[in-house]
């Protein structure tokens, strides 16, 4: 399912074929990596660390640069194949995360100096208001309203909202939203925001976290999940006899990585890591998202 599925958003989107306009500061996978507990595909992406960087006119940067060349960078760690946090191990993989490493190493941050923070829907617009990342990578929606407070490089991928049930559900889709439905997504979300603009019918149901809407489900406390597709994707993949995403995606959601507002020399730094490293982009997807074998190609940094 998790092919089929993937392919569809990924195919049905409106994704611009890249041109590659330079010499990319990431490097493609290095030999020797390896997937996780079936969760990734092929060799991991290695990230080739820039040197001598200088952005001139970004606060961000010059703070990077006052701690230390230490950055501090949003994330999910509930959302498996795209920002996920192995309790045990440690270990943070997934697509937005990788992102979130290879614009690290292209201000010339290594690895060891990128402190993670997982931060919920929610309160994303304040984090980096607050000053408290540096910037954020995580299923981040670029929005009109969003904008008001803070800016967006990218986008970086293209999914759509979507809908996961129970494996025996009746509900096949959206049209099964009617009234006395229990639907869960997240705090602050473009979905739940979806749910009750346009679905008022339905009894929409919130957690900070969409874990906790999928506990929800599978407890029977709600009849359905709905976030990005390719966020459900990854809970179902996890619970394949328990859970199953169904219908067809009913919003674009365009992700972009989240920043100061007004830091338009880091927006530019991200765009064109963006834009020139299409290598890298393809290497992340295929390791996080490439089961599907889909080739893809990425989006077009929006430089408004
Ligand atoms: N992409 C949507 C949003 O930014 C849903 C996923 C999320 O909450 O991170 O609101």
């Amino acid at each position: 399912m998790r092919k089929t599925k993937l392919s569809a958003i990924l195919g049905a989107g409106i994704l611009a074929s890249l041109v590659l306009t330079g010499c990319a500061e990431g490097a493609p996978p290095a030999a020797g990596g390896g997937g996780e507990e079936g969760t990734t595909t092929g060799e991991a992406p290695v990230f080739e660390v820039a040197t001598d960087v200088a952005i001139e006119g970004s606060p961000t940067f010059d703070k990077i640069t006052a701690a230390g060349g230490k950055v501090v960078v949003g994330v999910k760690e509930d959302q498996p194949n795209l920002g996920y946090l192995d309790a045990v191990t440690g270990e943070r993989t997934g697509f937005d995360v990788d992102v979130a490493r290879w614009m690290a190493a292209s201000l010339g941050v290594s690895e060891e100096n990128i402190e993670f923070k997982a931060i919920p829907s929610a309160n994303r617009e304040q984090a980096i208001i607050n000053g408290d990342i540096d910037y954020y990578v995580g299923t981040y929606s670029i929005t009109d309203k969003r904008k008001d407070q803070i800016d967006f490089a990218g986008p970086y991928f293209e999914t759509g909202q979507g809908l996961l049930v129970g494996a025996d559900s009746e509900i096949t889709g959206v049209d099964d939203l009617v009234a006395g439905v229990k639907v869960c997504s997240a705090t602050g979300s473009t979905p739940i925001q979806n749910i009750k603009d346009n679905y008022p019918e339905v009894t929409p149901v919130e957690f900070e976290k969409y874990s906790e809407c999928v506990e929800a489900l599978k407890n029977g406390q709600v009849d359905a999940v709905t976030t990005d597709e390719a966020i459900l994707i990854g809970y179902a993949a996890q619970a394949p006899d328990q859970l199953k995403v169904v219908g067809e995606p009913f919003s674009t959601e365009l992700y972009g990585i989240g920043l100061a507002k007004g830091d338009d020399a880091l927006r530019d730094h991200f765009n064109t890591t963006l834009e020139e490293g299409g290598d890298v982009w393809q290497s992340i997807f295929d390791y996080n998202l490439g089961s599907s074998g889909t080739t893809v190609s990425q989006p077009t940094p929006d430089r408004y």
